[in-house]
Formats: C-alpha cells, sequence, structure tokens
C-alpha cells in the first residue's frame, strides 16, 4: 500500500461541554490537521493522489471552519468538538468526497497545539 498525507491549518474557537475545566470556556486553537490517504495503485506519473487535489478537497472544509465557532456547526451541536471528535468529522467528510475506487482515506490527525493531537484512523 501506498500512503500520501497533507497538512493544513485553520484558526477556530470552541467550548468543551460538561468538560468540568477550563475547556468549558470560549477558547481558540490554531489547529493543524494532516489527512492521510492509501491506495495500491500509482497512476501513469507515478502518483497515488495529487498533493494538489488533496490539498483543495481538504482546503474547501477548512474555509467552512477557519475563524468559526465549532460548537455552532451542524455536527458538533451534540458532540463536542474535542480535537478527536473534530479529527472524525474530517475522516467522514473527506472520505465521501474522495470518490476515488483505490483510494481511502487512512487517518485523519488534529493537533490542537505543539504537543497535543488526537487521531481517527481507518480500521
Ligand atoms: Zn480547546
Amino acid at each position: 500500500m501506498y500512503e500520501v498525507a497533507i497538512r493544513r491549518r485553520f484558526a477556530a474557537a470552541h467550548q468543551l461541554r460538561n468538560y468540568g475545566g477550563k475547556c468549558e470556556d470560549l477558547h481558540g486553537h490554531n489547529w493543524i490537521v494532516e489527512v492521510g490517504v492509501t491506495g495500491r495503485e500509482l497512476d501513469e506519473v507515478g502518483l497515488l493522489l495529487d498533493f494538489k487535489v488533496l490539498k483543495a478537497k481538504v482546503d474547501g472544509i477548512m474555509e467552512e471552519l477557519d475563524h468559526s465557532y465549532l460548537n455552532d456547526h451542524a455536527w458538533f451541536r451534540e458532540k463536542n468538538p474535542s480535537s478527536e471528535n473534530l479529527a472524525r468529522f474530517l475522516f467522514e467528510r473527506i472520505t465521501a468526497d474522495l470518490g476515488g475506487e483505490d483510494l481511502q482515506v487512512s487517518h485523519v490527525r488534529v493537533w490542537e497545539s505543539e504537543d497535543s493531537q488526537a487521531t481517527y484512523r481507518l480500521g
């Protein structure tokens, strides 16, 4: 299997409901998102998926989230916008958007700080 991955960034605010601590208060992060895609076959150029194409797909979603209040998004009305849930949301959105028969999102990794990240992965 081949895997390619890209990173993108966005800034957004959130609050973790029922956290019982500081993260329950309104605050923001400069989020970093890594998206990995796997597949078995390369195209005639030798690419699994052009980085440019993957970046463009992810950028559409980053644009929706950038400078927003994550708790307002439909997906996070009931689920907390934690890094874990954000990784899963992005995994499902990008999977739905990927469209290639051979291609699968392998993981989405979300950093909310330099030292803290959560991953949702295939399997
Ligand atoms: Zn936070």
